[in-house]
């Protein structure tokens, strides 16, 4: 597998990065998890925005150009053979000395990564998810802005955690006042009485590319779609539920703290959404050839 690493391409046997780094220490960066179908890029131009902008509001002064990052993507795709998979591209705060001073870091270091990725079986796909709600809250904005796509992810991973005990593939998660804000790697969608509904950002959802897609696509299918604070009784009353994300893509859910939501089943608006998303994908991106 050939890594791109800090400007070049190299094999995954030498895509090394410092022990001193602030990723590695701290946390202390940026990423974004892509996906390619049919030789081309999906959303990359979404994607390298949203990167740029959690570089941004965590003062990483990128050395690169936007365009840059997009053609170094679009390399390291090409140099892998792959026509269909998932790339991880990570920022890093760089190389520092033992302390927590970022500024002690003087240049960022990326890589990118282009693999292959199933987040889940494909039978959730047809049958959709059971869910549950874990203890673990999300952040409030103040704390961590929810917008930023942070290598920190100990909080997401507590909630994994739990969900995984529980019998559960996801988790929703809750924020401090008790709203619904996301999943531990997905954001959460419910129907009710033929509206979409999904979560404030502010509530503390990370502003998923796959949630703006799906907004869109909303639009262009007239379903009504609101973004408004959600309780769980908002999740246990809806008529149907289903999570988005680049990995997951759009996938059902059918049950949510063991009971069942709508008949149990698929609704008919998750499956319009997730054929339009599954179309979309197939047709759009950037050509990385
Ligand atoms: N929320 C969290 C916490 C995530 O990590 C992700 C990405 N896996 C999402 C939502 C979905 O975001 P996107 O659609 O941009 O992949």
């Amino acid at each position: 597998m050939n890594i791109w690493l800090d400007g070049n391409l190299v094999d995954e046997s030498e895509a090394r990065i410092s022990v001193f780094d602030h990723g590695l220490l701290y946390g202390d960066g940026v990423f974004e998890g892509i996906r390619f179908y049919n030789g081309r890029i999906f959303k990359l131009e979404e994607h390298i925005r949203r990167l740029f902008d959690s570089a941004k509001a965590i003062v990483i002064d990128m050395p690169w150009t936007h365009e840059e990052v997009c053609r170094f993507t679009c390399e390291t795709v090409a140099a892998n053979g792959l026509t269909d998979g998932y790339i991880r591209l990570v920022v890093t705060r760089g190389k520092g000395s033992l302390g927590l001073n970022p500024f002690q870091c003087p240049v960022p270091s990326m890589f990118i990564i282009a693999d292959t990725i199933q987040l889940y079986p494909e039978e959730h796909y047809l049958k959709g998810l059971s869910i549950v709600t874990c203890g673990t809250r999300r952040p409030p904005p103040a704390a961590l802005m929810p917008q930023v796509k942070s290598l920190n992810y100990l909080n997401n991973i507590m909630a994994k955690v739990e969900a995984i005990q529980a019998g559960a593939l996801e988790a929703v998660m809750l924020n401090e006042q008790g709203y619904v804000a996301e999943c531990t790697g997905d954001n959460l969608f419910i129907l009710k009485n033929g509206t979409l509904h999904t979560p404030l950002i502010n509530d503390g959802a990370l502003d998923g590319i796959t949630r703006a897609t799906i907004i869109e696509l909303a639009a262009t299918l007239g379903i009504p779609l609101v973004e408004k604070s959600l309780t769980r009784y908002d999740i246990y009353t809806a008529d149907e539920c289903f999570l988005t994300g680049t990995a997951a893509e759009v996938i059902p859910v059918v049950a949510y703290d063991r009971r069942v939501i709508g008949d149990g089943t698929p609704g008919p608006v998750t499956r319009r959404v997730l054929e339009a998303y599954k179309d979309l994908v197939n047709r759009t991106g950037t050509p990385f050839r």
